[in-house]
């Protein structure tokens, strides 16, 4: 990767982009199986000091609507008489930089904080924002997950129990409607898709759509089957999203570009469903892992979604595990 793709993607705010690109320099682009899936580790302390350098940058959408781009995951803010309702909380160390750019916001305390999953890179940040006045919701599977330690495989991460403020205090099961700045959000729980507590939030009024770590806008996403995630529950979610948006909606994913759009996300849906189906084949006829990664059923699409974190063969090896 050439410095000026690294600068580039640097501006996009995408943290794991900064780990892409020090791999990619690193090896020149070039990674065996073994050394991918080594890659992988110490990906979590990587995002964490990449977010404490990485500059916020603000797109505003409509309906008071706004969001947060570089710190961990995109977060999105809502302002209004209600207080700010946050979706995803970001990596502590950005705090600084988060409050100045809500402050430019608008003026009101930080009152809500919803998370689309368990994940630290979208909850890194509870603890602080729960301190701040916010009251913290998520689904019941990712709560059980931030109180209690987990691991996750394929990070070869051992992840600690959250600390008291940062546990949702608030929980969603199948899903919840929330009246909050004269807006309504739609809490939907997609169920085993990137984990087993994912869900996204619909800004109603705003046509504006969540989508948490489900959709990763132009690169391949990780899916976490350490905890309940699977390649079909994610491309269900997928077709789901897809049936309940129009193409006016504004879709903001988990991570990647953070202002998206329906055909941007059918487009994602083709390529999960393509490499899956490739993956499924190859591992049918009996070939091992290390044999279907060598066969290149990601090939049609890694130029254009391969160039990050989760490069072809660590998505292949994603794709098989759940196939
Ligand atoms: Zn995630």
């Amino acid at each position: 990767m050439t410095y000026a793709n690294h600068t580039r993607f640097t501006r996009r705010g995408f943290c794991l982009c900064c780990v892409g690109a020090t791999t990619f320099a690193v090896s020149g682009g070039w990674l065996t199986p073994k050394e991918v899936f080594a890659q992988a580790q110490g990906i979590v302390d990587m995002i964490r000091s990449a977010a404490a350098k990485a500059p916020i940058e603000v797109h505003t959408l409509r309906g008071n609507v706004s969001v947060l781009e570089g710190s961990g995951g995109n977060v999105a803010v809502l302002t209004g008489p209600d207080g700010k309702v946050l979706i995803d909380a970001g990596i502590t160390a950005s705090r600084p930089r988060m409050l100045e750019a809500m402050s430019g916001l608008s003026r009101e305390p930080i009152r809500h904080l919803i998370n689309t999953h368990w994940h630290f890179d979208h909850t890194d940040g509870n603890e602080w924002l729960n301190k701040e006045g916010a009251t913290i919701l998520a689904q019941e599977n990712a709560r059980k997950h931030l109180m209690s330690a987990q691991r996750v495989e394929d990070w070869d991460f051992n992840f600690p129990p959250s600390p008291p403020a940062a546990l949702p205090s608030e929980t969603v099961s199948a899903e919840k409607s929330l009246r909050l700045n004269n807006a309504t959000l739609l809490l939907k729980h997609r169920p085993n898709a990137h984990t087993d507590g994912d869900i996204t939030v619909a800004f109603a009024e705003a046509d504006i759509f969540h989508t948490g770590d489900i959709y990763w806008n132009g690169i391949y996403p990780f899916i976490d089957y350490s905890t309940g995630g699977s390649i079909d529950g994610t491309i269900a979610a997928v077709e789901a999203i897809l049936a309940s948006i129009g193409d006016r909606t504004i879709v903001v994913p988990g991570h990647g570009q953070p202002v998206s759009n329906k055909a941007e996300l059918q487009a994602y849906r083709d390529m999960l469903t393509t490499i899956r189906a490739n993956v499924s084949s190859l591992k049918r006829q009996g070939r091992s892992l290390d044999d279907t990664i060598a066969a290149n059923p990601t090939a049609a699409f890694d130029a254009k979604w391969g160039q990050f974190v989760i490069g072809p063969a660590f998505f292949t090896k994603l794709v098989y595990e759940g196939v």
